[in-house]
């Protein structure tokens, strides 16, 4: 194991991952009492012949149910924390490292145009990749028409199931606070009142906003007083990095926990099988996205797209694992940084803002998702004015979706509503695609988050700010000089 490079690491824990879950759902084992008063045990009249008499007897048989609950019990109380733990230990080094880098960068350009021409470049080209995602997912969905002629039957049955489902009125309650919140709220939650309460509910854009308000001054500020700060900054950025590196040897254990987990939520196959159609059409469209954003690295930063991609797969492969671009940020930001070669002060600004504001993978998703839940059951919806008006809704509500699991759903909701979507109807929309959002949220947060890793290359590189030859640091690269 040791030579393997470490993105084979994560698939191997990946791949086994999933065996392990499909292996714990079809066969049943676990000791009974473990279950008793949470699984129903089945039972079953058996007809033999004794004596040429027939017996009626009762076997208690593992009903699919049993198994299915059986491997849920065991996954959640023994499996499932390691990944837990895993993402945690991400979390608890994001703020640290959001704002160690942030401020060590933005007091490295020693200029403020310097800061400026980088901030709008990175909101252009940030724009630039939702808007060409956006299109991209609309084109395919209109073309291929995923949701004209579903089954009245199979729309029956997943409105049944999933129409009252919490999940679903998880996202539409959520939505509505987020409408009912004004349309400056988002704009107001940027500037916190109490840097401490957001560095406790780890609010990305405020802890964001005070590095980039600390770097500035530090830039205004006599250079002699500024240094100490800086240099505290600089060496807390060195430190979190080499957590990343310690926390990364985990990684490999960790998706096998979190991908386990996964397998065993799936609940419906069938249903699943009935929405491959729309699925293909999106991950078909963050493919296609993905390979836009290996010719921008090919075309504009001059580098080999698939040196790109080797450097960026374990990233991409926790963004997969943990379906969130916030808990990936700090393994983003030492591969764009030490592997990529992005100057720090272009990585940790990019990088972080990008986590909370690009999603292309999402917005991608946002528009095959509302046009397939109009093909279903609202065609007469479907006219040129509104898929423009999605093109609009979808890159902002991509831009206020938070960087966690599932988030992208219920700013669906609000890309439905702004065209006029009857809200009677939201319930069976959110259903309807339900089913496979889980997968379908792996594989956007993978797109997410290689779009912010080529942004940076791309903004890097027009600042002059990509190294040619990137020297990453191992775990132990000081180790030996201090134990001699
Ligand atoms: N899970 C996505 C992310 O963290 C957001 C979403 O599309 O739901 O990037």
């Amino acid at each position: 194991m040791k030579k393997l490079a470490l993105h084979w690491k994560i698939i191997i824990g990946m791949v086994l991952g999933v065996v392990f879950g499909f292996v714990l759902l079809s066969t049943s084992w676990g000791r009974e009492e473990v279950v008793t008063g949470i699984i129903p045990a089945y039972e079953k009249v058996v007809e033999s012949i004794d004596n040429g008499k027939v017996v009626h007897s009762v076997e208690f048989v593992e009903a699919e149910e049993v198994k299915e609950l059986k491997a849920k019990h065991f996954i959640s109380r023994w499996v499932a924390p390691f990944g837990t733990i895993f993402i945690n230990l991400l979390k608890l080094i994001a703020i640290p490292l959001i704002l160690a880098s942030l401020i060590k960068g933005i007091s490295d350009l020693k200029d403020i145009s310097k800061i400026k021409s980088m901030g709008l470049r990175t909101i252009s080209i940030y724009v630039g990749t939702t808007v060409v995602a956006i299109i991209i997912g609309l084109s395919i969905v209109n073309v291929v028409e995923p949701g004209v002629g579903m089954p009245e039957e199979t729309i029956e049955k997943i409105k049944l199931k999933y129409e009252d489902d919490d999940g679903v009125t998880d996202k539409l309650e959520k939505a509505v606070a987020q409408k009912e919140a004004g349309p400056l709220q988002p704009l107001v939650d940027i500037f916190p009142n109490n840097i401490f309460e957001s560095f406790v509910e780890v609010s990305m854009l405020q802890v964001i906003f005070f590095a980039f308000f600390v770097g500035i001054c530090l830039l205004l500020v006599d250079e002699k007083k500024a240094k100490p700060l800086i240099n505290f900054f600089d060496s807390l950025n060195e430190v979190v990095m080499k957590m990343v590196d310690l926390i990364m040897f985990f990684a490999p254990y960790a998706v096998f926990a979190l991908l386990a987990n996964v397998i065993i939520a799936f609940d419906d196959t069938e249903i699943l099988i009935k929405l491959l159609y729309y699925a293909f059409c999106v991950i078909g469209g963050l493919i296609l996205m993905i390979v836009f954003y290996l010719v921008l690295v090919g075309v504009y930063a001059k580098k080999s797209p698939f040196w790109f991609l080797k450097k960026i797969s374990p990233a991409q492969l926790l963004a997969f694992s943990t379906s969130s671009s916030a808990a990936t940020l700090p393994v983003t930001m030492e591969r764009v940084e030490e592997h990529l070669g992005v100057d720090k002060e272009v990585a940790g600004f990019v990088l972080p803002v990008g986590a909370t504001v690009n999603m292309d993978g999402t917005s991608l998703y946002q528009g095959i998702a509302a046009v397939f839940i109009m093909q279903v059951i609202w065609p007469e919806g479907l006219t040129f004015t509104n898929q423009l008006i999605i093109v609009g809704t979808a890159l902002l509500a991509s831009i206020g979706s938070a960087a966690v699991p599932s988030a992208g759903m219920v700013m669906l909701v609000i890309v439905l509503e702004s065209v006029g979507f009857p809200e009677e109807l939201l319930p069976i929309g959110l259903a309807l695609i339900f089913a496979v959002d889980r997968p379908l949220d792996m594989c956007r947060t993978v797109v997410n988050v290689t779009g912010d890793a080529t942004v940076s290359m791309l903004v890097a590189k027009s600042l002059g700010k990509l190294q040619d030859e990137p020297q990453p640091k191992e775990w132990d690269d000081h180790y030996f000089e201090k134990i001699k």
